[in-house]
């Protein structure tokens, strides 16, 4: 039996990981993590039994009057999940906690040496090098769960690093791909959290709207596969039915793809299985009897519809603190526009105005980084913004 700390647990990436875990034989779930949904907390800690369930939020934990099993014990706040990503019986961490929050119990894990299925791309996108530098150490292994990335992960694997030429990562276009460029400007929250192919998280699905889910990605796909974004060895192509995943080409001109419906818990149990495949998981089958088209397109980089790829390429490239900067300033600008005070397409140029005003750093600590998060919060909500 594999043992696994679920960080995350209620969210859409939890659920689909207790969906696998349910369904796949040799894991136990060793803990879980909830944030504000305690009933769906209490479900899972019913059924899963763990020895550990984690109330992240402090606030919340004082409405936890369940009765609890023996053999579970509840903790609360969220140095508790780095305490438990460092527990020796504790052999994969799932780091499925939204945003930067993510941080830390990945941090934990990389240095604590763990597996870590990670789908909190946000650790990485600021603390990247931090992260990569003590899985190194501590021979911890980072193992993709953001589907593009674990399709990446999957290809590599049919050649060898320095055949390489480049990774090619698909993104959908978000629901707003056909939509004429004047009327972007209209677009609306409701709109906004409306995903053509995926069903995900409030925050994952506004960011695929926006495209900053791809700037993201681009820079968590440069720190798990150490890429040379000068060359550059990634580029990105719109994808809109999201069955291919993404693409790797090699020197000699093969493409090696992964193709599957768009369901999270393929990616999720190839994490957990890693390096071996299982069937009987609950991931839905492609049908090969039906007919199908699968589309490709090149983004037109003049087009300032496509500019959160181009912010997500530059900080990539730039690394140091503006990962951190573009992190928290995508929250703020989302923030704002669910509020009603910006329009849609103004989110990606206030990211920008904030990754370029910043006073770059080029290698912050671990320590620095969390500060400056705190900085940008804290002076935009003092400039009312
Ligand atoms: P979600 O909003 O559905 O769930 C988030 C989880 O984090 C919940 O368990 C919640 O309780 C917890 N949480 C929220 N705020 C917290 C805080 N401040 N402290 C501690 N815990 C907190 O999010 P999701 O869609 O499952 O996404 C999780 C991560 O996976 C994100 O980083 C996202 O980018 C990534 N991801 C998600 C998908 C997807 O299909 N949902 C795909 C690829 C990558
Ligand atoms: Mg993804």
């Amino acid at each position: 039996m594999k043992k696994i700390a679920l960080f995350g647990a209620t969210g859409s990436i939890g659920r689909s990981t207790l969906d696998v875990v349910g369904t796949i034989d040799g894991f136990r779930v060793l803990a879980i993590s909830g944030h504000k949904n305690l009933p769906l907390l209490r479900e899972q800690m019913e059924r899963f039994r763990p020895r550990w369930v984690i109330l992240t939020d402090e606030e919340a934990a004082k409405e936890w009057d369940f009765p609890v099993p023996a053999g579970t014990e509840i903790c609360v706040g969220m140095k508790a999940l780095t305490e438990i990503a460092a527990e020796p019986e504790v052999e994969i961490v799932v780091s499925a906690i939204v945003g930067r929050a993510g941080l830390e119990s990945t941090v934990a894990a990389a240095r604590a040496g763990k597996r870590i299925a990670l789908a909190n791309k946000e650790s990485l996108v600021i603390g990247g090098a931090i992260v990569k530098r003590l899985a190194k150490e501590s021979g911890a292994r980072i193992v993709p769960v953001d589907s593009e990335h674990s399709a990446i992960f999957q290809a590599l694997h049919a050649g060898k690093r320095y055949e390489l030429e480049r990774v090619i990562l698909t993104a959908s276009g978000g629901p707003f791909f056909r939509l004429p460029d004047e009327e972007l400007r209209n677009v609306t929250v409701a709109q906004a959290l409306k995903h053509p192919t995926w069903n995900m998280g409030a925050k994952v699905t506004l960011d695929s709207a926006t495209l900053m889910n791809k700037a993201l990605e681009i820079i968590e796909a440069k720190w798990l596969f150490d890429l040379n974004m000068e060359k550059p060895e990634l580029e990105v192509m719109i994808h809109p039915q999201s069955v291919v995943h993404s693409m790797v080409e090699f020197q000699d001109g093969a493409v090696i793809a992964q193709l599957s419906p768009p369901d999270m818990r393929l990616p999720i149990q190839n994490a957990l299985t890693y390096p071996d495949r299982v069937g009987g998981g609950p991931t839905r089958r492609t049908d090969w009897t039906r007919n199908q088209t699968l589309e490709f397109f090149s983004p037109d980089y003049s087009n300032p519809r496509f500019d959160a790829l181009k912010l997500g390429l530059e900080t990539a490239r730039r690394g140091g603190t503006a990962g951190a900067v573009l992190n928290a300033a995508n929250d703020l600008a989302v923030s704002a526009f669910i509020r009603g005070e910006i329009r849609f397409d103004e989110i990606v140029p206030r990211i920008r105005h904030c990754v370029e005003e910043h006073d770059f750093r080029p290698e912050p600590t671990l320590e620095e980084l969390i500060e400056l998060d705190q900085e940008i919060r804290k002076k935009r909500i003092m400039n009312n913004e």
